[in-house]
């Protein structure tokens, strides 16, 4: 089987609200997708949103980027394809869509899992009220797991925090390197009797020192996120015990072959990860959910609830999507 076209589309999903967090407002979300057609009548498909703010790269250099590897890819196998593609140096979300489509190609991408699983619902970075509101909204629609976004603000973090506590539901704090390492002392201080289940990337992703100090401190796990983009920093983040746990995504690490990287390190090392996303569209999110249920021992918290927010549901996806519930569709 070889490769006979790359071909590029932008596409955009509309959301019901918009997603705020430390970092961004987004109101829709804009991805690139990517058509791989083979010379055996296989087509591929994969995805990339552009997330500058995390990533560095917008729709124009995701498709340029595309565009560029493409011609290289002709003639070539899938797996030999991955293998030129990770020599590339581009932009990790633009090898992420890329790759995406290589993998589904491979014989092994055919072997599925089916089990059900259970992503949080993020709650944006809003006044207190609002997102005690939205939290309690979340609860009524099902979902038993909060990711909760905060800013720079620490006394609304820790207001917010504690009013949330009353709520039946767990709690996973994503500061999104808005904290300072004081600022991360003084919330887990004057949080420490809510029952949090996580506090995500705390500080900058630069600061892996501040990050150490604060896991060696804390009595809340403490999960690296934008610190973790490859393999290396993976490495680098678990073998100085940086954080206890890395969230993983497709768009940071460059695609499913290497977020299996990733994962199968982390099993060697018995460090549970998250497999999380940007706001993504149905593609890169079944391309997730599928590592997901392949990795169900590694990966200890999903926080996959894009189809959640977009205004109309996808017929994409190949899952269903039922309060926090996930499961294959039959
Ligand atoms: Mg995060």
């Amino acid at each position: 089987m070889k490769i006979v076209d790359i071909s590029t589309e932008v596409k955009e999903i509309a959301l019901k609200t918009p997603f705020i967090t430390a970092l961004r407002r987004v109101e829709r979300i804009e991805f690139v997708r990517v058509t791989v057609r083979c010379d055996d009548g296989s087509v591929a498909l994969g995805e990339a949103p552009a997330t500058r703010a995390v990533t560095g790269e917008d729709i124009y250099s995701i498709l340029s980027a595309v565009a560029f590897i493409a011609e290289e890819l002709i003639d070539l196998t899938p797996s030999d394809a991955i293998k030129t593609l990770h020599l590339a140096e581009m932009g990790s979300s633009a090898k992420a869509a890329l790759d995406m489509a290589l993998f589904s190609l491979l014989p092994d991408a055919k072997e599925k899992q089916s089990i059900t699983l259970e992503t949080d619902i993020t709650i944006s970075l809003k006044d207190a009220d609002e997102m005690l509101s939205d939290a309690t909204q979340a609860i009524a629609n099902g979902m038993n797991i909060l990711k909760v976004k905060f800013g720079r603000d620490i006394k609304h973090a820790i207001e917010v925090t504690k009013r949330l506590s009353d709520l039946d539901a767990k709690l996973i704090i994503d500061a999104n390197q808005a904290w300072t390492q004081d600022d991360t002392m003084e919330y887990l201080e004057a949080t420490l009797n809510v029952k949090l289940e996580l506090i995500e990337q705390p500080v900058k992703a630069d600061q892996l020192h501040e990050l150490r100090c604060i896991t060696n401190y804390s009595h809340v796990p403490i999960v690296a996120d934008e610190s973790v983009f490859t393999l290396e920093d993976a490495k680098a983040v678990i073998e100085y015990a940086c954080a206890d746990m890395i969230n993983i995504k497709l768009m940071k690490c460059g695609g499913v072959t290497k977020a299996i990287e990733i994962l199968e390190f982390a099993r060697k090392n018995s460090v549970k990860c998250m497999l999380g996303s940007m706001l993504e569209g149905p593609i890169s999110i079944n391309a997730a959910l599928n590592l997901a249920m392949q990795y169900s021992d590694v990966i200890a918290y999903i926080d996959l609830d894009s189809p959640l927010l977009y205004k109309e549901p996808s017929d994409e996806l190949e899952f269903d999507f039922k309060g926090c519930e996930i499961n294959r569709k039959r």
